[in-house]
Order: structure tokens, then sequence, then C-alpha cells
């Protein structure tokens, strides 16, 4: 090994592992902000030098994205800011998104050596944050510029990760691309799922503006299926893509549930994030989709439910409570998000099933079971059981189901029967070019993966504009032969 590289690296053994500070629970509870700090540079690049260097870096391997993560690691701790944004974005249309919000526990940091060797993880996450957080500082994230403009277009459905991913990376290439979403916004659940204190929302529209300042087309409030079929789409542009994420809330048919003020998850958190970038919203503004004063259960132990959970607490909820079927252990949700709703004031009532709601037009109470943890299922998980003679009631003036989502009928919706989909409703599509069954229609993201992660769908996104471009390409041969 070159000295240079043992001065400035592997520097795990003398500097342990630090995180940028988080903000105290009590302060954190009284606004919407993200609750970690950023790195000051210093400290950055001293975390940087923590990493190993290893020969097959499995943080990479465990990176979706395949991220260069070790050489940007590199560059940082050699003071090369500029080279190490360079790099990180090469493989990555959104490195401060995915260094907030990637359960890295699960991916790169949950793989890096160090930390398998007893010495914490390199920071990974937060410091992909900081390079490109100190890149735009710098102005040193620019908009596309196309050299040379091909004159075939691209219509993606789903402005979320994977159809902006897809986009930015074929207008690159010179294609008219655009976005269509059925929202007012672009960004999909970046903008209205994810709530602020994970992933402030100006990160999101700063690259929306990035992309339109680069050519790349966004036409809002525009639903497939309403304002226009999916071949009326095709008629108008060359190939398309169809990332319309999944947004059917499972139901749990319980008695009482069509006593007022029982939500579905996705409802709750788009109203309030609409409420934290200033609209008005009328149901919210009425107070009955905002949980200030009220004893809010939400039902659902993933990654949504701590969304909710946390945005209750933040909107001054007298209570929060989780019903969740399983135990702690169990829990599809990330450990990061569980522990911080635990800090955050947020009661956990493991092991506890609902079964009834309870109340008088609107719901008051909910009646739950106590479980147990019976042998695994085929799935590997551990199956609830109700334990005879042991149930409770909750108190509860708004109820929150957070328990996954399904596609939603997108043959029927979007009036095209030859768009087949898989028994659980997502898009089949060929494995290596990610075409549909339609030709020249691709699919990307949630709707081809089932409910997954930003990170997933960027990856997905970037995959399809490479068989888009071959696509193309081809189509373009065939013309001129
Ligand atoms: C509450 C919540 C929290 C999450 N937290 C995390 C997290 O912390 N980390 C993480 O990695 N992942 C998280 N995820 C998952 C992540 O957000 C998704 O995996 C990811 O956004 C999927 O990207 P996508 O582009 O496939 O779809 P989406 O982001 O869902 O975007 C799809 C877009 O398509 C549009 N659309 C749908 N149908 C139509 C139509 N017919 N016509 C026009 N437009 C249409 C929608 O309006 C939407 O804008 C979370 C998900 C939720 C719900
Ligand atoms: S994209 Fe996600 S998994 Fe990959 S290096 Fe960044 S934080 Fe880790």
């Amino acid at each position: 090994m070159c000295p240079t590289m043992s001065e400035k690296m592997l520097k795990f053994v003398e500097i342990g592992q630090q995180n940028p500070p988080k903000r105290g629970e009590f302060e954190r509870k009284e606004d919407f902000n993200e609750i970690y700090e950023e790195f000051i540079n210093e400290k950055a690049r001293e975390q940087s030098s923590r990493c190993s260097q290893c020969g097959v870096p499995f943080c990479q391997v465990h990176c979706p994205l395949s991220n260069n993560i070790p050489d940007w690691l590199k560059l940082l701790a050699e003071g090369r800011k500029e080279e190490a944004y360079k790099l990180s974005q090469s493989t990555n249309n959104m490195p401060e998104v995915c260094g907030r919000i990637c359960p890295q526990d699960r991916l790169c940091e949950g793989n890096c050596v160090i930390e398998q060797s007893g010495h914490g993880t390199v920071t990974i996450g937060s410091i992909e944050k900081f390079i490109t957080e100190t890149a735009w500082e710098n102005g040193w994230v620019k908009p596309i510029k196309v050299k040379n403009e091909i004159n075939q277009s691209i219509g993606i459905i789903g402005s979320g990760p994977a159809g902006l991913a897809c986009g930015e990376e074929l207008r690159k290439k010179g294609y008219q691309v655009t976005i269509y979403d059925r929202y007012d916004r672009a960004g999909g659940l970046l903008i209205y799922g994810i709530p602020n204190f994970k992933l402030e929302k100006h990160v999101v529209e700063r690259r929306i503006k990035l992309l339109k300042e680069g050519g790349i087309n966004f036409v809002l409030n525009f639903e497939i299926g309403k304002d226009a079929t999916l071949k009326q789409l095709r008629e108008k542009h060359d190939a398309i893509l169809i990332a319309t994420g999944v947004y059917k809330a499972r139901e749990v048919e319980l008695p009482g549930n069509d006593l007022s003020n029982i939500f579905p998850a996705m409802e709750f958190l788009t109203v309030s994030n609409k409420k934290g970038l200033g609209d008005k919203v009328e149901i919210f503004d009425n107070g009955t989709l905002n949980a200030e004063g009220k004893d809010v259960v939400v039902i659902g132990g993933g990654d949504t439910a701590m969304d909710c959970l946390r945005t209750s607490v933040r909107q001054n909820a007298k209570s929060v409570k989780c019903l969740y079927r399983r135990d702690k252990e169990n829990m599809p949700g990330s450990a990061r998000e569980v522990a911080n709703a635990e800090e955050e004031g947020i009661e956990f009532l493991w092991l506890s099933n609902p079964k009834e709601f309870r109340g008088t037009n609107k719901v008051e109470s909910v009646l739950a079971d106590r479980m147990i943890l019976a042998e695994p299922d085929e799935s590997g998980r551990s199956r609830p059981i109700v334990k005879e003679n042991s149930e409770f009631e909750v108190k509860a003036d708004l109820v929150i189901k957070a328990l996954g989502f399904d596609p939603e009928e997108l043959p029927k919706l979007f009036d095209e029967e030859k768009l087949q989909v898989s028994k659980w409703g997502t898009i089949k599509a060929d494995f290596e070019t990610m075409e549909t069954t339609v030709p020249g229609v691709f699919a990307a993201g949630d709707i081809v993966r089932g409910a997954s992660l930003v990170v997933w769908a960027i990856k997905d996104g970037r995959d399809a504009s490479i068989s888009i471009h071959n696509y193309l390409m081809s189509k373009e041969k065939r013309k001129v032969a």
C-alpha cells in the first residue's frame, strides 16, 4: 500500500465513528425540519478517512447503485471535494436525497467491513449528503447542457425518483423528455409522502428546477387514464416509461370501519406535506385531519407508520400510539426510524392487533387483541396469533391505517388490456430490458417492484433509460434502412 494512502485513510482505529449531531427530541418535536444537522467540513474529511479502502468494497456491492464509495471517501479525505462530487453524482441522480433517507443500516453501512470488525461503520450516508450539499453551495451542480438535440421524444408517466432519474439520463443524451404527473407538484413520494423531518422539500424542489432548466418538460395535473389514454400518449411519443408508483392503500375490514376520523396513511401525510408547502387544505384547516389535541392511534409497523406517528407528534397530538401485531424485533420499519420515534415519545403497543373501531359517528376507541408469536410462516417471519381473552381498548379520536400499498389496476385505468400485470398487480416487465408487454412501453420503480425504496427507483430509472435509448436507436435504424 502506498504511504500516502495509509497516511490519509484507514484511520478507523484512532478516529471513532461520529455522525452529524442529531437535534434533541424536545427541540425537533417543535417543528418539521430535518433532525440531523450537517457535517462541518473538517468532520466530514476526518470521518471519510476512517474508510479501510478494502479490495472488495462490500458497501459498494450492497449499494443498489453500486456507488463508488471508497473512491469518493478517499477524494474527500484528501480535500478534493469537487472531484468527490463528480464521482458520486456519476452513479446517482440524487445523492443528497439517498444520503438522507436510504436505510443505510440495511445497505451500504450495514456491510461496511470496519463495522463488522467492531469499530463502527463509516458514516457513508451523511458523507454522501455532505458532498452533494457542498456541491450545491459551490455551484457545481449544473443543469444539463445538451450538445446535440435528438428529434425523438419520451413520455414519462410519474415524476417520482424513477421517472426523474430516467428523464434526466435520457435528456443528457439529447432526447426530448416530457414527464406527466397527476399531482400539482413533481417529485412523487419525495414531495407528498416522505415528511419534511426526513427530507426537507426544498431539496426536492431544487432538483426539479434544475431538470426544468435542463430542458425537461413537466406536465402536471395530468392523469393518464383520465386526461389521456396510454394509446394517445404512445401516438405522441417514440417511447413511454410507466413510473407511477403504488398508491392503493391496503385495508383491514373491521367493524366500525365506516366511522369518521379513520384515514389511510397517504391521505394524512399528503395533507401534512401540503400544509408544510404553504397550501390551503380544507380538511386540515377545519381540524379534521389535524392531529392537534387528539388521541392518535396508528396501525402498522413499517416506515410509513413511523412517518405518521412522528408527524402526529409534531402536530401536537395529545397522545400517539402505535398498534403493531408483531414485536419490535419483527418490525418491517427501519431500526433507525423506530429509535427516532421512541425518542420522540411515541408509545408502541407491540403484539397488538385491532379488531373493532368503536364510537358513534366518529371513532372513539380501538378494540384490540394481544398477540403471541408462533412458528415462522412461509415468508420466514413469526406468525402472530391471538392470545385468548386478552382484548383491550385504546382511546382514539384519530386513527391512521398504515398497512402498506398495492398497485392500482393499471390495464383498466390506462385502457390497455395488452399491458400485463403480475398476480400482485405490479407491471410485468422484461427482467433485462424493462420493456412491458406493450412494445415501446417500459416500466420502472415501485410499479414494477411493489413498495420499495428511493434508491431502487433511481436504479430502475437509470436502467430503463439505457433500454429506452437502445430501443430508440434500433427504431431509428429501422426507419433509415
Ligand atoms: C410515507 C413513505 C415514506 C417513505 N420513506 C422512505 C425512506 O425513508 N427511504 C426510502 O428509500 N424510501 C422511502 N419510501 C419509499 C419511496 O418513497 C418509494 O419507493 C419511491 O418514491 C418510489 O418511486 P417511484 O418513482 O417508483 O414512485 P413514486 O415516488 O410513488 O412516484 C410516482 C408518481 O407517479 C404519479 N402517478 C401515478 N399514477 C399516475 C397517472 N395515472 N398519471 C400521471 N401520474 C401518475 C404519482 O402522482 C407520483 O407522483 C417511503 C414511502 C412512503 C409512502
Ligand atoms: S445510495 Fe444509499 S445505499 Fe448507496 S451509498 Fe448512498 S446511502 Fe448508501
